[in-house]
């Protein structure tokens, strides 16, 4: 007998408890709607996950910094948490030398000595190149010239996609800013900030709610048939090409080691030092009592090292190359075809920002609500 055999009848079985899964499910529930949330992992909250170690908030998959432009997103994460005032500001090192990120007029007085939008401009003018082919490294040396790409941009990105930036998606770059002002914020967004209690916390409020039942620590592949007898429409937010058992192939992702050590003091004074270096394993290193604008004697730190995916491990980062993008095109087809909804990350092979897997949820839902929404109006 498996797990759910016997299992009441839900109206939503939702695959994956990290934020696409997670805002569905609070959106059926509120629309008083059944739910049924299993991962594979033994806790909520996907890779937002997060844990106090002395204190400090530990975010176990990566650094989340929350940032959006979108006021019905906002309000929503809003009401599962409170927010403090963090705002990113980058910092690059590269050899000895340590650099004010994204390129801004700080970074460009720190490297060329320049002080006024005009004469970086007319600095940058003189080293762009011609835009060629729609790559990562030519886009960027378009827009910057190569001096910047070589410490900013190839050593960090060849570690963190395993590929040469020729290889890469221009879309890759074109999320971070180029400014000609001294606003050294990472992120332009309108709100910004980390949860005060941390991901975790925000993901026990957001489910919350006594029409959805939490399952963690079940594979969704190891109870498919019972969880098809479990109820209800399927929301899936896994990897779309495992969902479909690899029909036409795999899907090429990236993934990440995280190593972490606690000490005293404070070891770099920022949240995250990024690595431009290409000789430097790790892309960066994150101190976590930063993102909490917290003093404390004591510091958490994690290095994060890129590494292959292999089946089995974990997707992090969809590779959205052409052939990737043409490949996840005919998985997207096949999905259309079922009556399951796919999302996130992982569902939609989308380098997706938090914000942007909340306002698919909530859409999602809002779509698949609609029938029964207008039933009872
Ligand atoms: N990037 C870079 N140097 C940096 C930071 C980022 O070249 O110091 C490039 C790199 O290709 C990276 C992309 O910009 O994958 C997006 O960076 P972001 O900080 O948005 O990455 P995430 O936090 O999502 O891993």
């Amino acid at each position: 007998m498996t797990r759910f055999s016997s299992a009441p009848s839900f109206d939503f079985t939702v695959v994956g408890a990290g934020l696409y899964g997670s805002v569905f499910a609070r959106c059926a529930a509120e629309a008083g709607k059944s739910v049924l949330l299993v991962d594979r992992r033994d806790h909520i909250g996907g890779n937002c996950y997060s844990e106090r170690v002395d204190g400090i908030d530990v975010h176990r998959y990566g650094p989340h910094i929350f940032h959006t432009n979108n006021p019905w997103v906002w309000e929503f994460v809003n009401r599962f948490a409170h927010f403090n005032h963090y705002r990113h500001r980058g910092v690059v090192r590269h050899g000895d030398r340590l650099f004010s990120f994204p390129i801004n007029l700080a970074t460009l007085h720190q490297l060329w000595g320049v002080s006024t939008p005009a004469e970086a401009e007319a600095k940058l003018a003189a080293v762009r190149e011609p835009a060629g082919d729609d790559n990562l490294e030519s886009w960027i040396v378009s827009q910057v010239g190569r001096e910047l790409y070589e410490i900013f941009v190839r050593g960090y990105t060849a570690k963190q996609w395993g590929r040469d930036p020729r290889e890469l998606p221009s879309s890759i770059i074109k999320r971070i800013p180029v400014r000609l002002t001294w606003n050294d914020w990472y992120f332009d967004d309108a709100y910004q900030g980390i949860p005060v209690d941390g991901y975790t916390r925000l993901f026990e409020n957001l489910l919350d709610h006594d029409k959805i039942r939490v399952e963690t620590g079940v594979d969704f592949f190891d109870e498919r048939q019972s969880l098809a007898t479990a109820g209800g429409q399927l929301v899936y937010s896994g990897k779309i090409d495992e969902f479909f058992d690899y029909r036409y192939g795999e899907l090429e992702y990236r993934s990440l080691r995280f190593e972490t050590v606690e000490r005293p003091g404070d070891f770099q004074g920022a949240a995250i030092v990024n690595y431009g270096d290409g000789a430097v394993p790790y892309t960066r290193i994150v101190e976590h009592k930063h993102f909490a604008l917290q003093k404390c004697d004591r510091t958490v730190l994690t290095y994060e090292y890129p590494q292959a995916y292999e089946r089995g491990g974990e997707a992090f980062y969809p590779i959205r190359d052409e052939r990737n993008a043409k490949l996840y095109d005919r998985y997207r087809k096949l999905a259309a075809s079922t009556n399951v909804l796919f999302g996130g990350r992982l569902g939609s092979y989308q380098y997706y920002d938090m914000h942007q897997v909340i306002a698919q949820a909530m859409t999602a839902a809002e779509k698949a609500l609609a029938p029964s929404r207008s039933q009872a109006a």
